[in-house]
């Protein structure tokens, strides 16, 4: 990402460190640390073999036939979903431990929401053989209880975040704090492209993957571009994954799906928010404003700073979609295809949806199928029962 970084720890006009001065030396130290690993030998090799061997790289390219009669063009599914732990965050988890290894941590905190994130993180900690502590919102404690119970199973300490709304902001502060109150030993292991530079660069570089796949794999299989790579996100990390390898693809439409409900870049403004300028969804005094998304991860008003430029500089679109389509969007994948999506990767879905015919027979869209829905079982079975 540095190629489109213009002012340091900028993106365009994004980004910065808006952090207290007690952190300003661990995002030096992290800095240094991220600029080693990139040419280190050795590091890339560990990370190579940890994604090929523990994490499951690279993942296949699916050519969803009947989904793809069903919207009347070809697409194709990156499955991200079955990678260990059930999500594209593995990638980052495993590279930040590397990291955090590299730096003599002991201790890895960290946040999550839809606890994918958490259960990553704990996985990674353990191969590095670092401690994990997990600050999760009540809140989503409640709504993902199953992934709760697995960084349990796996060893992570789940801390419960009450304050505000027991949600992931709270998390993220929570556990920006623990990080501040033991920095020799810590290391904050962001989930998602946001929070102070170098984090965004950082699990942008991470998640690269992804795109640098499923390019190679559908010129490969299709020898041409995709008209259009859809993606869902708050944060970002899944959708800067696999759009980094199509940014100098001008012909391909970027299209970032973001929750209704939460909709950072349709409904928000820039404003400094968790260490960084960015789109934000914010009241009009700068507060971020409560999100309702039922999709735990999509549930965060922040969103990347390098998406934000992206955005400012229209070379993503960006679409939203309603907890009830993203539900709807639930069912009708798992009776088509067999493939269960969380509900997180169901908003681009539901885009894919909308742009049935849309497109020409013979046109390609890739999706990036971010992750697995079993944990969303709770959640799609109420609504069943709450709308029969
Ligand atoms: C966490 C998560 C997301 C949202 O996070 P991004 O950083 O915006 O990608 C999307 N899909 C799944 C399956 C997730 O677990």
């Amino acid at each position: 990402m540095q190629r489109i970084m213009i002012k340091k720890g900028y993106f365009g006009q994004f980004g910065g460190q808006f952090v207290s001065e007690l952190l300003y030396p661990a995002l030096v130290e992290l800095e240094k640390a991220f600029m080693t690993a990139q040419k280190d030998k050795y590091f890339q090799k560990e990370y190579q073999r940890l994604l090929t061997d523990y994490a499951g790289r690279p993942t296949p390219l699916y050519y969803a036939k009947k989904t793809s009669e069903f919207i009347g063009y070809k697409v194709y599914f990156k499955r991200e979903d079955l990678l260990n732990g059930g999500s594209h965050k593995i990638n980052n988890a495993l590279g930040q431990v590397l990291m955090a290894r590299l730096m003599g941590k002991k201790r890895i905190v960290t946040e999550t929401a839809a606890g994918m994130h958490g259960v990553a993180a704990t996985m990674a900690a353990n191969v590095a053989g670092l401690t994990c502590d997990v600050f999760m919102g009540v809140k989503d404690i409640e709504r993902q209880k199953l992934n709760a119970e697995k960084i349990k199973i796996l060893g992570g300490n789940v801390v419960p975040v009450s304050r505000g709304n027991g949600i992931l902001k709270d998390a993220v502060s929570e556990a920006m704090v623990a990080w501040i109150r033991d920095l020799p030993n810590t290391h904050y292991l962001i989930g998602s492209a946001v929070g102070p530079y170098p984090y965004p660069a950082i699990v942008a570089y991470f998640q690269r993957i992804i795109g640098v796949e499923a390019k190679r794999q559908i010129l490969d299989r299709e020898n041409k571009l995709p008209k259009a790579v859809i993606a869902c996100g708050s944060g970002g990390s899944n959708a800067l994954g696999v759009f980094q390898a199509f940014l100098s693809d001008k012909d391909v439409e970027l299209i970032f799906v973001e929750g209704k409900e939460a909709a950072g870049f349709k409904n928000g403004s820039k404003g400094i928010f968790q260490g960084a300028k960015t789109y934000l969804f914010q009241d009009e005094f700068g507060m971020d404003r409560r999100t309702s998304s039922r999709a735990a991860g999509l549930n965060y008003p922040g969103r990347s700073p390098i998406l934000s430029d992206l955005f400012d500089k229209r070379r993503i679109s960006v679409s939203v979609a309603s907890d009830k389509e993203v539900l709807d969007a639930y069912f009708q994948m798992s009776h088509l295809e067999g493939l269960m999506p969380a509900l997180e990767t169901c908003h681009a879905i539901v885009e894919l949806f909308k742009k049935k015919g849309e497109y020409k027979k013979e046109d390609i869209v890739l999706l990036n199928f971010s992750g697995r829905g079993d944990k969303d079982l709770a959640i799609a079975r109420q609504y069943l029962i709450s709308n029969s």
